[in-house]
């Protein structure tokens, strides 16, 4: 199989677009820096701070602000931390960018609608002036350890604690590709209606 954008052969062959690794990075790396630009995540000055727990999502995320913000001029700092969500850092950055990604987001969201919480947290959030940057929201995990095994960033494999939403999740999207795009959509709908 072909890679559509430059026809050299693809590696990955699952989905209507075959890939080689180059360009597959490329589409990741311009979906980032999209969203970066129309949601004006980061600016001259500010100071950032990666939250790293050793997972791929914080591995990534790393990865990209380096490469991405690296003409920019701000402070970026890193710390090493569990990640919980809605839970304030304590740091004296103006910016945290943390280790998520949109399979994490979609049973987030679930479990909000399942269980009846206020889903407070969903998309990016700010805890008092913090705002908490989810860099990955629209990239989902299995494009995300495709893409640090291509850039060979170091990761620990994470013991699988998928809960039964994670596993549900899962097997919607077999039958339905495009189910965690969309979930994505709602919350990021539903939150819109709430503010
Ligand atoms: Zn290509």
């Amino acid at each position: 199989m072909k890679c559509v954008k430059c026809s050299k052969d693809a590696t990955m062959d699952s989905g209507a677009n075959p890939l080689c690794n180059n360009c597959f990075v490329q589409v990741i790396q311009k979906r980032i820096r999209k969203e970066i630009r129309t949601n004006k995540l980061f600016s001259k000055a500010d100071k950032i701070l990666i939250i790293e727990d050793d997972s791929v999502n914080s591995a990534v995320s790393k990865y990209l602000i380096d490469t991405i913000l690296d003409k920019l001029p701000c402070e970026i700092k890193t710390k090493k931390q569990k990640f919980e969500i809605g839970k304030s850092v304590n740091t004296k950055s103006d910016k945290i960018v943390v280790p998520w990604n949109m399979d994490m987001e979609c049973v987030y969201f679930l479990e909000n609608i399942f269980m009846n919480r206020t889903g407070k947290f969903i998309g990016n959030y700010s805890i008092g002036k913090k705002l908490n940057i989810k860099l990955l929201l629209n990239v989902c995990e299995k494009d995300i350890i495709k893409f640090a095994e291509i850039k060979e960033l170091k990761f620990k494999k994470n013991p699988d604690k998928k809960t039964q939403i994670g596993f549900f999740l899962d097997s919607l999207e077999t039958d339905h590709p495009e189910t965690k795009p969309s979930l994505l959509k709602s919350a990021q709908l539903l939150k819109k209606i709430k503010q």
